[in-house]
């Protein structure tokens, strides 16, 4: 909307929703709940106009809420893709990696995230995670009051709904507000659902390899070495046989209905407690997932299916802010934590590279920046999105991909437009190099330290291996 239209209106005395009447918001501050499901391609949940009820809890935030249609990860990576959401900075500016990656260091003491600044601002912070590239080694504790690593069985969503319960027993005269992360590895592989929901979604009378039994499934599903259960999952699965690839999916598909049950009974509890017009609800993913598009399964690429993540945000009614919006935008994770500054009337640190969406929330339309993305193993894997266009460079072999006419990337552009290609490597080269500056300022990250207790328990669950599809 135009400044002119805006004038106009007002002097007609009609009211500017969401641009003129949002009020400031005062303490007590909203409570924030934000949920990562690692792993969930945006285009497997029915919100994102799948085929497939997936994920009936999700839609049914979206319907309340502001959904991003076109949201992207800054990393392929677990660890690096969550630091760039929880510090709203790029890869090479907290230049935090997998576990087993070269170089890897954890996130430095100086850089703030956003548990660091909501526990500045009186928020009680908790985090209720599956571990592994989310650990507290890595930095991701800082700022909270409780990190909590559950790994094998899959209690996050339940830890959390406990740390409700606590918050409002608790509770003595005017609360708290609280930060609660959550975050799961559920659809993440291998795909071993229960048995219930894989029976959703399985073709009965598939006869492949790939573990179809309740037995089977228990099995894989059960603690032990990850890579263990990995290499058997994997070794069963005929690449060449389209029935595969379609169990494959199944099975995936069933893992993201058995998570959004798991997200309904914590939603289900925060409305018991008499919260759900308290807190805000955030649902995204850290990346996507493969299934051969490029030649490929899980996560080691810089396409779209590996980037394109879901994005969606349910504001309490008092913030007076939309409710089942779609936002076609292109954005970015790492404009996830200036948002919520913003939306909370926090203070937005400078250093940020991302951005705050609450003008596109409130209908500005301009927002359009470009989406870098970066696996740091190696430090020479980028991707640089701006507006059609998709940049992607591997060590020194370089690709251009028009999205507008080519959205599954299939037809390399580059030797065809090379003043395009000119104008986004010295995009590229900016953000890097100002991701640098950034970093030259904050006290030198050191490697993760490892007691040998703790080694000897992240080598059992294969965290530590050189295995190059570190999850
Ligand atoms: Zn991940």
């Amino acid at each position: 909307m135009r400044p002119g239209i805006l004038g106009l209106l007002a002097a007609l005395g009609l009211a500017v929703v969401g641009l003129s009447c949002r009020k400031p918001v005062e303490p007590p501050r909203p409570n924030l709940v934000l949920i990562s499901i690692d792993t969930l391609r945006a285009d497997h949940l029915t919100a994102y106009g799948y085929e497939r009820a997936t994920s009936p809890e999700i839609s049914r935030l979206a319907n309340e809420g502001v959904l991003f249609e076109q949201a992207f990860s800054q990393s392929p990576k677990t660890a690096t893709s969550h630091m760039s959401l929880f510090t709203g900075v790029y890869p090479p500016a907290h230049r935090v990696a997998n576990w087993g990656e070269r170089r890897n260091r954890r996130l430095s003491d100086d850089v703030p995230t956003l548990a660091t600044l909501l526990a500045q601002s009186g928020y009680r912070t908790e985090a209720y995670t599956n571990g592994g590239n989310v650990s507290a080694r890595l930095g991701f504790d800082q700022g909270f009051d409780v990190y909590q690593e559950h790994r094998g069985a899959d209690p996050a969503f339940e830890g959390a709904s406990r740390a409700l319960d606590r918050f409002v027993r608790d509770d003595r005269g005017v609360p708290a507000p609280f930060f609660l992360f959550i975050h799961t590895f559920e659809v993440h592989d291998p795909y071993v659902p229960p048995a219930e929901f894989a029976d959703q979604f399985v073709d009965p009378s598939y006869s492949g390899d790939i573990v179809g039994s309740q037995a089977e499934l228990e099995r894989l599903a059960g603690g032990g070495n990850y890579w263990a259960r990995n290499a058997e999952f994997w070794s069963r699965v005929d690449r060449d046989d389209p029935a595969d690839i379609q169990h494959l999916k199944d099975l995936y598909d069933a893992e993201i209905l058995f998570t959004d049950s798991q997200f309904a009974a914590f939603n289900e509890n925060l409305r018991s407690l008499g919260l759900e017009d308290e807190t805000i609800v955030v649902v995204l993913s850290d990346h996507g997932e493969e299934f051969l598009e490029h030649g490929g399964f899980l996560h080691n690429a810089l396409f779209q299916e590996i980037l394109h993540v879901p994005l969606i945000f349910r504001f309490p009614p008092s913030l007076g802010l939309a409710s089942g919006r779609r936002i076609p935008n292109v954005v970015r994770l790492v404009d996830v934590v200036p948002t919520l500054l913003e939306v909370l009337g926090l203070p937005v640190p400078d250093h940020l590279q991302g951005e705050s969406l609450l003008p596109l929330v409130e209908g500005d339309e301009a927002f359009a920046r470009p989406v870098f993305s970066q696996w740091l193993a190696g430090g020479r894997i980028v991707a640089l999105r701006d507006g059609d266009w998709k940049y992607i460079r591997i060590k020194r072999q370089e690709q251009l991909f028009d999205l507008s006419t080519d959205p599954q990337e299939s037809l390399d552009r580059l030797s065809a437009r090379q003043e395009v290609l000119a104008r986004l490597q010295e995009r590229v080269d900016e953000i890097i190099g100002e991701s640098y500056a950034f970093a030259e300022t904050q006290t030198k990250a050191r490697p993760p330290e490892l007691e040998q207790e703790t080694r000897e328990q992240l080598e059992s669950l294969g965290y530590l291996g050189e295995n190059p599809e570190n999850p």
